[in-house]
């Protein structure tokens, strides 16, 4: 299958899913957005009110400050790749639990394998903890890591930058530090031609 094709795949899976309990709070699953061919893939954490009312990542405050965060790096919504740890909303926007992000994955992982993307940017603890279970927020934003092959930076939240006006200085520089990672990513031999189980570098690399 194409990686657009199966984009829409797991779109219209995620769309009539009974895998958790998150099935009862949703209104509108919402699978993530983006083109397949996108270098940078942002995952945050779940669908909130308006993402559960429309069926789009990121249409609320957040998202907001996203695009303002991508318009500071000459890039727009539509460059990227926009998806969260679970699909559907949990209720009165609590974290998602262990379990319903484990049930979810597949559908995660299936969109990773698809886009292949030269950098994942984790927003926020649940989903960096997807790719790093120990590592600490305020020790690593802005770090490139190499997990499973992939190169994983992790990021605040965009919500926590907007709850805690001093965390944004770190949230814009952070971004700024994008277009580089990307340059850098597809410059390394390890790109994203390269399939992540040939790579032979341990599993938690500090990169550049
Ligand atoms: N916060 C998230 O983590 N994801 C969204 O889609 C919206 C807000
Ligand atoms: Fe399925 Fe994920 Fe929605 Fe749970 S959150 S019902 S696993 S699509």
């Amino acid at each position: 299958m194409k990686p657009a094709e199966e984009l829409e795949q797991v779109a219209k899976e995620s769309r009539v899913c009974t895998k958790c309990e998150l099935q009862y709070s949703r209104k509108l699953a919402v699978p993530g957005e983006g083109p397949a061919a996108a270098d940078i893939m942002f995952i945050g954490e779940g669908p909130g009110f308006h993402e559960n009312e429309q069926g789009r990542p990121f249409v609320g405050a957040a998202g907001k400050l996203l695009d303002d965060l991508l318009a500071k790096i000459n890039m727009k919504r539509s460059d990227v790749f926009i998806t969260n740890i679970v699909k559907c909303r949990p209720p009165g926007n609590r974290d998602p639990q262990p379990g319903e992000i484990e049930a979810c994955s597949v559908y995660l992982d299936r969109q990773i394998e698809a886009i292949r993307p030269k950098v994942i940017v984790t927003l926020g603890r649940h989903s960096l903890s997807r790719f790093l279970p120990n590592a600490k927020i305020s020790e690593i934003h802005g770090q490139a890591k190499r997990v499973k092959g992939w190169l994983v930076v992790a990021m605040y939240h965009p919500a926590a930058g907007l709850h805690q006006r001093s965390l944004m200085a770190a949230i814009e520089q952070d971004f700024k530090r994008l277009p580089e990672l990307i340059t850098k990513a597809a410059q390394s031999s390890e790109g994203k031609d390269q399939a992540p189980s040939e790579k032979k570098e341990p599993k938690q690399l500090n990169l550049f």
